[in-house]
């Protein structure tokens, strides 16, 4: 059965990379971390980071519906992870390319979304369409432009995913 360390940080974390014995879980700097009991070597685990873009076009947003899990079948903004040493906000231009088909061109820093007990941060921008035609890439089966008063609140597929929406819609939708 899964260990504690295994449940708390994935299955990538159940073996020392240094020794290979299996890691256990240890309070270190007043958390609980991977460890392992034969070497003594520490995981430091890091956030993952994920970009996101609220594309806008006359009053519009660019949705997508999601073909893949997590979240399966619920809506979000284009958005996925960074890969370590890619601008952040080429992320969110490169991931809006591939999943609905916009060139886009990020107008400024939405916000940053992240949650106690949560791996991934989420850095939002705003972008504007400089090119192509809303088309679901092949990890969505949809794409549509949402007026604001459509935005499918009940469907969208994580929280990060409506407190950004909302703090647009706060922030006036543009
Ligand atoms: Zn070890």
């Amino acid at each position: 059965m899964a260990d504690t360390a295994d449940h708390v940080h994935g299955p990538a974390t159940r073996f020392c990379a240094a020794c290979a014995a299996p890691l256990i879980t240890r309070c270190v700097d007043g958390r609980p971390r991977p460890a392992c009991d034969r070497c003594g070597a520490v995981v430091y685990l890091d956030p993952k980071v994920a970009a996101g873009a609220i594309v806008v076009d006359r009053g519009r947003i660019a949705l997508v519906k999601r073909a893949i899990s997590p979240a399966r079948g619920t809506w979000t903004f284009p958005g996925g992870y960074v890969d370590r040493g890619e601008p952040v906000d080429q992320a969110a231009v490169r991931e809006t390319w591939e999943e609905t088909g916009l060139r886009v061109r990020v107008e400024g820093l939405h916000g940053v979304f992240s949650y106690a007990d949560v791996t991934v941060v989420l850095i939002v921008y705003t972008a504007a369409v400089t090119g192509g035609a809303l088309a679901a890439g092949p990890e969505c089966e949809a794409a549509a432009w949402v007026e604001p008063a459509a935005i499918p609140w009940a469907k969208l597929a994580f929280p990060s995913t409506a407190d950004a929406l909302r703090a647009w819609i706060d922030r006036g939708a543009r």
